[in-house]
């Protein structure tokens, strides 16, 4: 800011008097010549007294009078100095000089009715002070001629200087809120001490651990600050490093004879400083945060304002260092993913579009590898969230493991992890791709429970696949899901016909989420046979959806979907209300003994709200809670304590409960006996194999004979051949599904076959 354009600011205190004194003697010249030389007499002791100094113009003979006082305040003795015009000009500030003299041709010519600048003016020693001029015109009578100027002035210097400094301070406190970086701050606090104190030289040091670093310091020379970056602080290590460890100030006034400079004074002596004064910057709770350093090229302590400032300058330093290192933390938190220590979403977004500007400027190209775990949620479904955590962490590790230093690993959410694979030119993607599924597939212990991890990765490359941010993850992301839908466990390069594909997928998110709202969903029911009799026991309710664009879509499909949607609760409730209404109505009919199944996906079974849901659809359709059986697939069939009270509690209300898909999960007979199933629904996988492969019928049967020896019945999914049935029949098993008794059909059919039998 230019400290004279501050002219209407407002005047020092007392400055009101003065301006009387002026006027006193503006009806002067009416006087006679012996009263008005008693009026400037008066005038010039009253200035005498303000400690004023009095400059009187004789505009007819062009010299000027200067008081002693006038030509001290310059730092000049009483007889030194011309009683000249060309005195005042060589001495004001040249860029001062001009406005000046045009003030005074304005007060001349009774343009201006007063006088009154603000001017810079050199003092003998060199430096600048800063003056306050004053004046009133003495007219001859009776001609009204303009003779003298008298005026006189005011050293502002302490108050211009404490303006200045309070403008910077405020200039500084703005920086801080609007967050700029600390070592901007560090250097404009520096400046506006040594602007203060000519002479003097400023730092601040950042304490990391016991380790003092360079925060700022733009007067001292670059070599004595790196000497010092770094520095273990201790009880006698220079200022800062004996201020930092001991939290209190200290002061030495010479460094070269204080021992706590000896090992370190070799450092500052070659650049002239002589004395350096410290005092430890703390945070708001009083840790000591850094130190901040005054130098000085002579020996000195402090005088009371070096010393006041000495602390105000540590504690707006303090302001910086704690908001650096909050942002710091805040930053770190916000960078890092905190299970797994690898770079978080962000900053994985905040590398790529980074990677990419790069990558363009200089014609490179890079791959992006997006991996995500295979069947990690039923992992974390039945072993729980902390071994899933535990699992998750390994894979990071491993994954670090299988990349090389500058590769870019980050974890973006759950089980998806994105790496940015850089200088392609002699290192291919499709190595990184090959190691890390090699790397995941090592077996891993996880409560006493060995689990061979598998991954999918979808790679796509930049600018190839992708020339922006959003088309390179999407087409990593589309390759990423083609890898899973081709059977898991691999890796898939991006081609552009896999965007038809996710298109497909984006089409049924869409449609489905509709289709679950207006109910356009439709159930159908396959019988279940008791293998004896040949009777039906009960049916199985399954979603189909037929939709007017997309057509038939198959039920794995649309309720894969559902759960990544975030559907799946709406559907099961439909489905739930749907089949148990039938069951009822079949009842009615006449139809007893009928048991109604219905598949509740694992991520809804361990959800708070599935009690309060079969309570509600029991009391709403008035089915037998026994009547009602819930199938699930093993993964929730596992002793986590979440699981086994809502068995329980289902138990309780007498509701039917099946292991779906029995055999192919990582269940085992041992996590079932805690459980109190009902039913076993051995998968179609074992069926299938059992005629054409005797390890397959081995295993059958034992699975048989164990679970009834457990109590349950025992349901064989999928059987399509006679011949597959009498097998069953003859190794035991209770009932039957499939394609040899029914499809799954509609409610009349079943109606119809209920009526046959
Ligand atoms: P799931 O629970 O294992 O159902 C049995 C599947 O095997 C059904 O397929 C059924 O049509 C089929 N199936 C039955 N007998 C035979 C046979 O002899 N041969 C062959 N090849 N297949 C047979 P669908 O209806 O396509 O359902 C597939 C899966 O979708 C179901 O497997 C179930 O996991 C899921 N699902 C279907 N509806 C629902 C539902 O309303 N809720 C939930 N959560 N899942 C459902
Ligand atoms: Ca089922
Ligand atoms: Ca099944």
């Amino acid at each position: 800011m230019d400290i004279l354009s501050t002219q209407n600011n407002t005047l020092p205190e007392g400055s009101q008097q003065l301006r009387t004194v002026p006027l006193v003697l503006k009806v002067a010249p009416k006087n006679t010549a012996s009263e008005l030389y008693k009026s400037e007499e008066r005038f010039s002791l009253a200035m005498r007294g303000a400690n004023d100094g009095l400059w009187d113009w004789d505009l007819e003979k062009d010299d000027v009078y200067y008081s002693p006082r006038w030509k001290s305040m310059l730092g000049y003795s009483e007889d030194e100095l011309e009683h000249k015009l060309t005195t005042w000009e060589t001495l004001v500030h040249p860029d001062d000089k001009d406005r000046v003299l045009e003030k005074i041709q304005d007060y001349l010519s009774g343009r201006a009715n007063s006088f009154e600048v603000e001017m810079r003016m050199k003092h003998k020693n060199g430096h600048q002070i800063f003056v306050l001029s004053r004046a009133l015109l003495v007219l001859r009578e009776p001609d009204k001629k303009p003779t003298r100027l008298v005026g006189t002035h005011i050293d502002i210097t302490e108050r211009k200087k404490a303006d200045v400094f309070n403008d910077k301070n405020a200039h500084v406190l703005e920086m801080i809120a609007m967050g700029r970086t600390a070592p901007e701050v560090y250097r404009e606090i520096a400046l506006m001490y040594e602007d203060r104190h000519p002479g003097l030289r400023c730092s601040m040091l950042e304490l990391h651990g016991n380790k003092l670093l360079h925060g700022g310091a733009p007067s001292l020379p670059k070599e004595y600050c790196e000497a010092v970056h770094g520095l273990e602080n201790g009880p006698s290590v220079g200022s800062c490093g004996t201020s930092t460890y001991t939290g209190k100030r200290v002061i030495v006034e010479n460094i070269d004879t204080d021992p706590k400079w000896e090992k370190i004074k070799h450092v500052a002596l070659p650049h002239g400083m002589r004395c350096c004064w410290s005092e430890p910057i703390k945070s708001s709770s009083g840790k000591v945060l850094g130190a901040f350093g005054m130098y000085y090229n002579h020996p000195a302590v402090p005088n009371k304002e070096e010393s006041k400032d000495l602390t105000s300058a540590a504690r707006l330093a303090s302001i910086v260092m704690e908001r650096d290192q909050a942002q710091k933390r805040i930053h770190s938190l916000a960078y890092t993913d905190g299970l797994t220590e690898l770079p978080s979403r962000a900053y994985f977004y905040q590398k790529l579009e980074k990677t990419i500007r790069i990558s363009d400027r200089y014609h490179r190209r890079f791959g992006l590898l997006y991996l995500d775990l295979d069947n990690f949620k039923s992992i974390n479904d039945s072993l729980g969230h902390s071994t899933g955590d535990l699992l998750l962490k390994a894979i990071a590790t491993r994954l670090k493991d299988a990349c090389r230093e500058d590769d870019f690993v980050a974890r973006l959410s759950g089980d998806e992890f994105c790496i940015i694979v850089e200088g392609i030119d002699n290192y291919s993607t499709l190595n990184v791709a090959q190691r890390c599924l090699e790397a995941i597939a090592q077996p891993i212990e996880l409560l006493s429970r060995k689990i061979t991890p598998a991954c999918s990765i979808g790679i796509a490359h930049y600018p190839d696949d992708g020339e922006d941010l959003s088309s390179l993850v999407k087409a990593a992301d589309t390759s990423l899901y083609a890898a899973k839908e081709n059977g898991r466990n691999q890796y898939t390069f991006y081609k552009p016909e896999l965007t038809l594909k996710t298109e497909y997928r984006f089409q049924v998110e869409q449609y489905l989420r509709e289709a679950i709202e207006k109910k356009q969903l439709t159930l159908v029911y396959q019988p279940q046979i008791n293998v004896i009799t040949g009777k039906i026991i009960g049916v199985e309710a399954l979603s189909r959806w037929h939709h007017p664009v997309l057509g038939h879509v198959s039920p794995i499909y649309f309720i894969d979907t559902a759960e990544r949607i975030g559907m799946i609760k709406p559907l099961t409730e439909w489905v739930l209300m749907t089949a148990c209404r039938q069951a009822v109505t079949w009842k009615k009919h006449g139809f007893h003994n009928l048991h109604m199944a219905v598949n509740i996906s694992p991520s809804h079974f361990i959800d708070k709200a599935i009690m309060p849901l079969i309570i509600h659809t029991i009391d709403e359709t008035g089915i037998a809670p026994a009547e009602l059986e819930l199938e699930v697939t093993e993964s929730v069939a596992q002793t986590d304590s979440r699981n086994l009270s809502i068995f329980k509690d289902l138990k309780d209300l007498g509701v039917k409960l099946a292991i779906d898909d029995f055999g192919t999960g990582y269940s085992s007979f041992s996590s079932l006996k805690h459980l109190n199933v009902d039913c076993l629904k051995i998968d179609k996988y074992f069926v299938d194999d059992m005629i054409a492969d005797k390890k397959a019928l081995t295993l059958i049967s034992s699975m048989i004979e164990m679970g009834r020896n457990l109590g349950y019945k025992i349901t064989a999914e999928g059987v399509e051949t006679s011949e597959q049935f009498n097998v069953l029949k003859k190794i035991g098993c209770d009932n039957a599904q499939g394609y040899l008794f029914s499809k799954p059909v509609n409610a009349n059919e079943i109606s119809t076959l209920l009526e046959k039998q």
